[in-house]
């Protein structure tokens, strides 16, 4: 076992992950495109975009060209659609990895027909982030003509909330589609919290990204996905201080009586954030034990006063140990953060350790 193993991990459960993908696919009545930006969220998209790869998604999306040039080098076949817009100078690189982009403005259009590749267009009905707008679509109408996109998407803003901007995103979005001189093949628009929210899918592809990683925007009974990630630490250090000390820069705790303080080596350069000191808990043999102090950048000090424990014993930080349970959203509440940036967080120096199903190559 890797030494740096030992200290801190997250653990990302396959089987976990093709479980949520597969309901979330059935729920929707329509084949996905997993969005796997980011390193997968973190969990680590080459790993992931295998496994999911078993449930045949229709492609794979990204955010960035190097993104899709990771999975194609690691033999990741499906589409790969790139979703933020492509620089002029990422053109090249885009077409040798044979990654779909998202378009939206004429100079890109135009610029990519000379490929004669595939191609979808990006239309922005209220994110107000890229795309062309819902309500300027006719002036594309001639280069569409040309070369017709495979699909037309746009993206929710709110998908997670019970209120009217879906619905006027969806007007927007079909005024778009009317527009335009031909009606893609293909459409698209939900993302994960828009598919909990209302199913079946009312278009042909759904875009799930942080459902398939075990969060849930909590808004349908009828589906819930299975927890894929646990981050855990190693006591690596232990005392006993007396009343009255303090644990940590800036002496944010201190001791009201004589307290057992053990110190995790994980800290904010794993991406167990720094504000999450004096906040949150960890699970120890099933105890919860609370952060003391602020955490630092490579190790996390916690009161286990109550709680019996070794140098070399894994903390949960966020998982399953006994009967408890800490998940992400709890750790981002903590944090007063998105449940996004927690995951996407978890990186720098922790290895990742995969369990559930074997690798499928
Ligand atoms: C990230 C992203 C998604 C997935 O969003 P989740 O909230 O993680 O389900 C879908 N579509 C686009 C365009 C995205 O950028």
């Amino acid at each position: 076992m890797h030494s740096s193993i030992r200290r801190a991990w997250v653990e990302v459960d396959l089987g976990a992950l093709l479980r949520n993908g597969a309901a979330i696919a059935a729920h929707a009545g329509v084949n996905i495109v997993p969005m796997v930006k980011a390193d997968a969220y973190g969990l680590g998209a080459v790993a992931v975009a295998r496994t999911l790869d078993q449930l045949d998604p229709w492609g794979f999306g990204v955010a960035t060209v190097a993104e899709g040039e990771e999975l194609r080098r690691a033999g990741i076949h499906p589409r790969i659609v790139v979703f933020s817009p492509l620089l002029p100078g990422d053109f090249d690189a885009a077409v040798r990895a044979k990654l779909t982009p998202t378009l939206g403005t004429r100079e890109g259009i135009e610029r990519w027909q000379e490929t004669r590749l595939p191609w979808q267009l990006a239309i922005d009905t209220g994110m107000n982030r890229a795309g062309v707008q819902w309500d300027e679509i006719n002036a594309l109408n001639d280069l569409i003509l040309r070369s017709p996109p495979e699909a037309a998407f746009t993206h929710f803003h709110s998908a997670e909330r019970e209120d009217e901007t879906r619905a006027l995103q969806e007007r927007r979005f079909e005024e778009a589609l009317g527009r335009m001189p031909t009606r893609p093949a293909l459409i698209h628009a939900e993302n994960g919290a828009a598919v909990e929210h209302r199913a079946p899918s009312r278009w042909n592809i759904a875009r799930p990204g942080i459902f398939l990683y075990g969060i849930t925007s909590g808004n349908s009974p009828k589906i819930h996905p299975e927890p894929v990630v646990s981050l855990r630490a190693r006591v690596i250090d232990l005392r006993t201080i007396a009343a009255g000390e303090t644990v940590s820069y800036g002496a944010t705790y201190r001791a009201p009586t004589e307290r057992r303080i053990a110190t995790l080596g994980i800290g904010y350069a794993d991406g167990y954030r720094r504000v999450l000191g004096n906040r949150a808990s960890v699970l120890l043999h099933g105890r919860r034990a609370r952060v003391v102090g602020v955490v630092t950048m490579d190790m996390t000090m916690v009161d286990v006063t109550d709680v019996q424990c070794e140098i070399g014993d894994s903390a949960t930080l966020i998982g399953s140990d006994g009967a408890d349970r800490i998940d992400v959203v709890e750790v981002a509440a903590w944090g007063e953060m998105s449940p996004y940036e927690i995951l996407t967080g978890l990186r720098g120096r922790l290895p990742r350790r995969y369990v559930g199903v074997e690798e499928s190559e």
